[in-house]
């Protein structure tokens, strides 16, 4: 009933987003459709969808619970994509995939290219179960280095897929659809396992521990599982949790940031750290951050890039660094590349960076050898 009950309340969203440009209707399941007889400009259809993903993802109330969902949006358009109704729908179906892959609440317009991106999809999602099986995943480790010290902070844990075929396969490339097929819980195994040996035996014996950090997905968040599944791999470990980190993005965050405060509690309950990723990119008020459980934030590259000459984004940097003094975060600048880049952070007051000015993301033995020589 709750799920019929939030059916019609979409329904009637859509319609009033939509108003008298055309008709929407129900394909199944989740799916709606929206009809506009044209012509339309490409800017005017992005609009709406645009408006149809805003508004969808306002909060419900059900029988007087809040609920939050997403919605993604595929467009074709006719003639272009397509002349008849079946053939439309095809391609609107082709859009909404890619725009599903692209992440949560965008939309995408059908081009002809898109149909060999779903045969590169399936094709991977295959060889991923393969790696999975063979242990071609593999991790490497990326230092934060305090400005003032030199000193290693912590190291952040980045996943490798080496393919026997195509060599390096990104992680910005296979989490996606790994996100999209739900092989996340077993990829997240594998990379806590593996980070919670390292970092237990790099802090063996060190004087200042170095806390390891372990990226989390936006479909982990607010999961119980993920929890239980954190806390046992701590515990089959034996690693202390006050060495180990998670990094959830901000955008991860926005479509429902109470739950995340819950689930980040939970994380933090448990003895672990906890930093926002990409932060900065989100487009959000800041006044979320200050109900979340959180000890670090990581500025967004985009930001380190553009410091150099413009001024606005300087402006961000310098009041990130300050909000973040002021609530007594640790601030991690990322992906400083220059020594022009590096000066531009330290003037800013930037406490901490992590890039290829001081080192690339490197396998565990060659990372060891480093933190032998930085005690
Ligand atoms: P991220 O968490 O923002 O990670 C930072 C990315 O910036 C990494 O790319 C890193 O290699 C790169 N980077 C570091 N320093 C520099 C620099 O100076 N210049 C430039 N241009 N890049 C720099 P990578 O390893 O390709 O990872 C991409 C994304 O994939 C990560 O972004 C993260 O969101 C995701 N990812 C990686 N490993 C995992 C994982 O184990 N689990 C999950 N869920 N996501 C992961
Ligand atoms: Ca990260
Ligand atoms: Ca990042």
């Amino acid at each position: 009933p709750a799920g019929d009950a939030l059916l019609r309340q979409v329904a009637d969203r859509l319609r009033s987003t939509v108003g008298g440009l055309g008709n929407v209707g129900r394909l199944g399941g989740d799916e709606f459709q929206v009809i506009l007889p044209g012509p339309h400009k490409k800017d005017e259809l992005a609009h709406l969808a645009h408006r149809i993903i805003e508004n969808l993802s306002q909060p419900y109330s059900i029988d007087g619970a809040r609920v939050t969902i997403g919605a993604s949006v595929g467009i074709s358009i006719c003639p272009d994509n397509g002349t008849t109704s079946e053939e439309l729908i095809r391609n609107a179906d082709l859009a909404l995939y890619a725009s599903k892959n692209g992440g949560r609440g965008q939309f995408r317009f059908y081009s002809s290219d898109l149909k060999d991106e779903e045969e590169v999809r399936q094709m991977m999602l295959d060889d991923l179960r393969i790696a999975l099986e063979e242990g071609q995943l593999m991790l490497h480790y990326q230092p934060v280095v305090s400005v003032k010290t030199g000193h290693v902070v912590c190291l952040e844990a980045l996943m490798r897929w080496e393919h026997p075929d195509r060599g390096f396969v990104s992680p910005g490339q296979f989490i996606p659809v790994a996100e999209e097929v739900g092989l996340i819980p077993e990829v997240f195994e594998t990379v806590l396992t593996r980070a919670c040996e390292a970092s237990k035996e790099w802090n063996e014996d060190r004087d200042r521990p170095v806390v390891v950090w372990v990226n989390l997905s936006p479909s982990q968040l607010g999961s119980v599982a993920v929890v239980a599944q954190i806390s046992r791999i701590m515990e089959l470990t034996g690693v202390d949790p006050a060495v180990i980190g998670f990094e959830v993005t901000e955008s991860g965050i926005l479509p429902d940031p109470e739950q995340a405060a819950v689930f980040l509690s939970q994380l933090r309950d448990l003895g672990t750290r906890i930093a926002i990723d990409d932060f900065g990119t989100g487009y959000s008020s800041l006044g979320y951050l200050q109900s979340l459980p959180v000890d670090t934030v990581k500025l967004d590259r985009s930001f380190v890039v553009r410091a150099g000459d413009d001024p606005r984004s300087r402006a961000i940097v310098g009041s990130v660094v300050e909000l973040a003094k002021a609530m007594s975060l640790s601030c991690v600048a990322e992906g400083v590349e220059t020594t022009d880049q590096l000066d531009v952070m330290v003037e800013l007051g930037c406490p901490a960076v992590q890039g290829y000015v001081f080192a690339r993301p490197a396998p565990v033995d060659e990372v060891t050898v480093w933190l032998a020589d930085r005690p």
